[in-house]
């Protein structure tokens, strides 16, 4: 990687006045149109279990956060947010938990998958997001119907990722739990948090960088925000002075990372619409394609707070298509119902290899 390459990310990712952030944001928003159109895809997120055996220092449902009601929703209860995901034509699930690795979950999930693959003749695309496994297990997910997989390297620079996780998390670990899904045949899902203590905008520039060496297909990266219960609550965040510079930063992350890699699918995450009643729209505009609804049952989402001010945890999930659909119209872009929306990336990944 030339470092004047590197340079120019860093530039784009510093600029801090009003209109040359606009600027950049708009020109991501046109590579984002002009390459993949102006629509959105939307993903039902189903967060089934807030069992973790973590202890990841930023992280709500941490392991040793006893404040948490533990739940595993019913094997029903997912059936049934899956199938309204497709009656509804939402063409796409993730199916998100907190790590476990044992055999009983293993195998609740897998008989999951299953499931939902036969209720809906193959017809809704499945990502999992539940952390690290064995390549044994991923295969197994795979072959019972999960296509892409959600895993976030959260810093691609091993001493942060080191600083935010005890002894026992291991960056190259994770990296390694990439390669394999990659291998698998998932469609890749990585990303980072904005704003982790002692973050600088190098690192930031060299997150983008990952992405683009590990060949990802999609992309998810948001704001981070501190839980009270939690280590990492406490620690200064140096380079993000204030809500609205986190804000920015992390907008300008959307915008850079479609720049630099136009065929990828980018979320815009929920943490942003935290920080901001807007700010998942304002990530569409600068450059995100995908939406990810809560379709979890309400009576859980309380229970999955992986940070403070967590948006939607009351409405149901028609009421979240309802204002879902206003807010995707209201910037005049179009709901791609009943569509994969699998990244072009992979599509032409696929076809080359
Ligand atoms: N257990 C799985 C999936 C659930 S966590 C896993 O860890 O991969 C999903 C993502 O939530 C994490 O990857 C992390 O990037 C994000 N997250 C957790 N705590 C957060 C916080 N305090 N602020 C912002 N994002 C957070
Ligand atoms: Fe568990 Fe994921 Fe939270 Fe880490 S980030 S504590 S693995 S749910």
């Amino acid at each position: 990687m030339s470092p004047t390459f590197k340079s120019e990310i860093i530039d784009l990712l510093s600029l801090n006045d009003t209109p040359s952030i606009n600027l950049l944001l708009q020109n991501a928003y046109q590579v984002k149109n002009s390459v993949l159109g102006k629509t959105v895809f939307l993903r039902g997120l189903i967060e089934f279990s807030n069992i973790c055996v973590k202890e990841c220092y930023y992280c709500g449902i941490r392991k040793s956060n006893s404040k948490v009601d533990r739940y595993l929703m019913s094997e029903e209860e997912i059936l049934n947010s899956a199938m309204w995901a497709f009656e509804n034509g939402y063409g796409s699930i993730v199916l998100q938990s907190g790590e476990r690795n044992d055999k009983k979950f293993v195998s609740f999930v897998e008989n999951i998958l299953l499931k939902i693959s036969e209720a809906t003749s193959n017809k809704l695309r499945i990502t999992l997001s539940c952390g690290e496994q064995s390549k044994e297990t991923y295969k197994r997910w795979f072959e019972a119907g999960a296509r892409r997989f959600l895993l976030r390297i959260e810093s691609s620079n091993k001493i942060i990722y080191e600083n935010i996780h005890p002894s026992d998390h291991n960056f190259n670990r994770r990296v390694k739990c990439l390669l394999t899904l990659k291998e698998i045949g998932y469609q890749l899902g990585t990303g980072v948090m904005i704003g982790l203590p002692n973050q600088t905008i190098e690192d930031l520039a060299n997150d983008i960088i990952f992405f683009r060496s590990l060949d990802a297909d999609m992309i998810g990266m948001g704001p981070f925000i501190p839980h009270a219960d939690t280590p990492l609550f406490e620690q200064d965040i140096k380079i993000v002075g204030n809500k609205n510079e986190l804000y920015n930063l992390s907008l300008k992350m959307v915008a850079v990372t479609r720049i630099m890699l136009p065929k990828i699918n980018i979320a815009a995450a929920t943490a942003f619409q935290a920080l901001y009643p807007f700010g998942r729209e304002k990530a569409l505009l600068a450059g995100a394609n995908v939406f990810m609804p809560n379709i979890s049952e309400v009576k859980y989402r309380k229970d999955y707070r992986l940070y403070e001010t967590k948006p939607c945890v009351d409405e149901n999930s028609i009421d979240c298509l309802q204002c879902v659909e206003k807010r995707i119209e209201g910037i005049g872009e179009s709901i791609a119902y009943f569509e994969w929306g699998d990244s072009q990336h992979f599509e032409e990944r696929i076809y080359n290899n």
